[in-house]
Parts: C-alpha cells; sequence; structure tokens
C-alpha cells in the first residue's frame, strides 16, 4: 500500500530515512522545457539536510555535461558527477563492468551523447555523427562504403536513441552484430518518449530493429536495468537501504528502484496517473506517491 505525501510529518520521515536522493529528470524536475513548481526549493531543502543529490535519466542523447547545462538553464546548479545518463552507464558498463580494453573501438548507432561518453572513457567511436557518409545510400559497389571497411578492432556495438537512424547504419551495424566477440550494449529499452505534448519512438524501437536482424539480445544500462544501479552504487559508495528513487513512471523509474532494493517515490507530474497506480498489485505499489515534488518543500515550509 503506497503512502501520499500529504504533511510535514510524511516529509519529516522522507528526511530522516533517507540519505540519498536519485531523481528522474524529465516529469520530476521538469516536464519538456518547463521547470515543475517548487522543485528549485525541494532540491535545495535536500542539500541544506545534507542528502547526496542524484539524478538519474534514460535520454541517451545527451552526455553528463549536457545535463549540467540543461539544469543551469533552469537555475539549477549540479554537479557533473551527480549526473547518471545511459549514455554514461553504458560507458561505465563497457569499461569498469566487462572491462573492455580501451585499445577496442565502439560501434555507435545513437546519438552525439554517447560518442561524448564513450570518447570520456577513453574509448575511439566508429558511426554515428562521425560518418555522415552513412546518411546516404548503401552502395556495396563503393569500396568506400563502411559496410566494406568493417574495422576488426572493433569490441562493442552500442545502441540508442538515433534520430539519423536509416538502412544504411542498420546494414553496418549488423555487420559487427554478426560476429558473437562484439559486445551488444543498449542503452536503454524504452519504446516511446513524451516530447512537447506528443509521444515519439524511443530507444527501444531503434534497438528493437538491431536486435531483430541480428537475433541478439542486448545488455541494457538503462532504467530499470541493474547495470544503471551497480554504476551508481559505484561511482557514489550509496547505502541502498537510505536511498530513494523518485520517479515519473511506472516501469522504468519505479521498477529500477524496487527491482533493485530502494523504496520509492512516483510524483504525478509525468506519465503516470493515480489511477495507473492504484491498478498494480498492492506489492507492485511504490512506497510513497506525491502530487508533485515540490510539495516535499511546500508541505514542510
Ligand atoms: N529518451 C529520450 C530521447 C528522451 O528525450 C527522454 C526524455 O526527455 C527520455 C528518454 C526519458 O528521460 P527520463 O528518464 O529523464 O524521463
Ligand atoms: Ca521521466
Amino acid at each position: 500500500m503506497s503512502t501520499k505525501i500529504t504533511g510535514k510529518q510524511q516529509v519529516e520521515d522522507l528526511l530522516n530515512k533517507y540519505d540519498n536522493f536519485l531523481f528522474d529528470c524529465d516529469g520530476v524536475i521538469w516536464l519538456d522545457n518547463a521547470l515543475l513548481p517548487y522543485v528549485i526549493e525541494t532540491l535545495q531543502m535536500l542539500r541544506s539536510h545534507g542528502k547526496q543529490l542524484i539524478f538519474v535519466t534514460n535520454n541517451s542523447t545527451k552526455s553528463r555535461d549536457d545535463y549540467v547545462d540543461k539544469f543551469a538553464k533552469f537555475g539549477l546548479t549540479i554537479l557533473k558527477k551527480e549526473v547518471f545518463g545511459s549514455a554514461y552507464a553504458s560507458a561505465i558498463y563497457a569499461k569498469n563492468i566487462i572491462k573492455l580494453p580501451t585499445e577496442k573501438k565502439i560501434w555507435i548507432m545513437g546519438g552525439k551523447g554517447l560518442e561524448v561518453e564513450f570518447n570520456e572513457a577513453g574509448y575511439q567511436t566508429l558511426g554515428g555523427s562521425s560518418m555522415p557518409e552513412l546518411d546516404k545510400e548503401l552502395d556495396l559497389s563503393d569500396s568506400n562504403d563502411p559496410i566494406n571497411k568493417i574495422d576488426p578492432a572493433v569490441g562493442a556495438v552500442v545502441v540508442g536513441l538515433d534520430t539519423h537512424m536509416n538502412y544504411h547504419r542498420l546494414a553496418v551495424t549488423l555487420q559487427y552484430l554478426r560476429n558473437p566477440e562484439v559486445v551488444y550494449i543498449a542503452t536503454n529499452i524504452d519504446a516511446t518518449y513524451p516530447a512537447n505534448g506528443i509521444i515519439l519512438p524511443g530507444a527501444g524501437s531503434v534497438v528493437d530493429s538491431a536486435s531483430s536482424c541480428s537475433q541478439r539480445t542486448p545488455v541494457s544500462c538503462g532504467k530499470p536495468s541493474k547495470g544503471m544501479m551497480d554504476a551508481i552504487v559505484e561511482a557514489h559508495g550509496i547505502d541502498k537501504s537510505r536511498s530513494i528513487m523518485v520517479g515519473d513512471r511506472l516501469n522504468t523509474d519505479m521498477k529500477f528502484g524496487s527491482s533493485n532494493g530502494l523504496d520509492t517515490l512516483l510524483v504525478l507530474t509525468g506519465i503516470e496517473t493515480e489511477e495507473a497506480m492504484r491498478a498494480l498489485d498492492q506489492s507492485s505499489q511504490p512506497t510513497y506517491y506525491a502530487a508533485k515534488l515540490g510539495d516535499l518543500f511546500e508541505l514542510h515550509h
């Protein structure tokens, strides 16, 4: 049974029970390009109580630096080390979990943020924005076409949301995936995401194309995967029993928290409604729910 945050006492309980607050971004901190009410005040209140704040997003198109800039545009100062995006989590997975040597190259089907994070981790990347020739039609008779220049140094294929996805990029990606020694990583597998009031295809729809032709299943590094949590625990050494995941989506954020041993707080400013939450059986419901994140400040004030 989920507890609704309705008064000062419940906020006090949260402050007493948790040292680490993990936040989803879109739908919790902001909605599209609008900051949600009393978010600045709530984050300030948590910081003034000495809480560790960690921002966890499945958006693989942006690097951690991009996120620091995005927060700054809303007047929020955060540190790069407080951001965990699925692009960064994928790079951490390659480097620290499977320990892929940095002599290996990474084939990218995804956005610029992925390249930035893998480069920062010490890997050379191919594909992605570095190969505009992939935007042209596939030409098997052209010896300079990337499909005829498969690089044996590639050790992993990483797939995320690719707004330039096309048949040519998919065809070259398949050549790498056909080698079983090449590791297959997905940033996240969200089928869709909301933007400007409509629903757009998410990274999962790009990943599914690569999985379909290669008949392979990737390791997914975004929420709700254990890999994302392992990366956060490794970076911050957090005690999971004193940590809470705040999010707007049941099948990513709340599952990410609950399946990895964290309590959860659902806010109703994004994807989910109170009815959707109540439709779950009691054991799957979030630990707490609130109309909005800013209620923590408003009710405590
Ligand atoms: N993927 C993309 C490309 C997005 O733009 C977004 C939201 O902006 C998401 C995923 C979901 O992000 P979050 O996990 O912050 O809700
Ligand atoms: Ca969200």
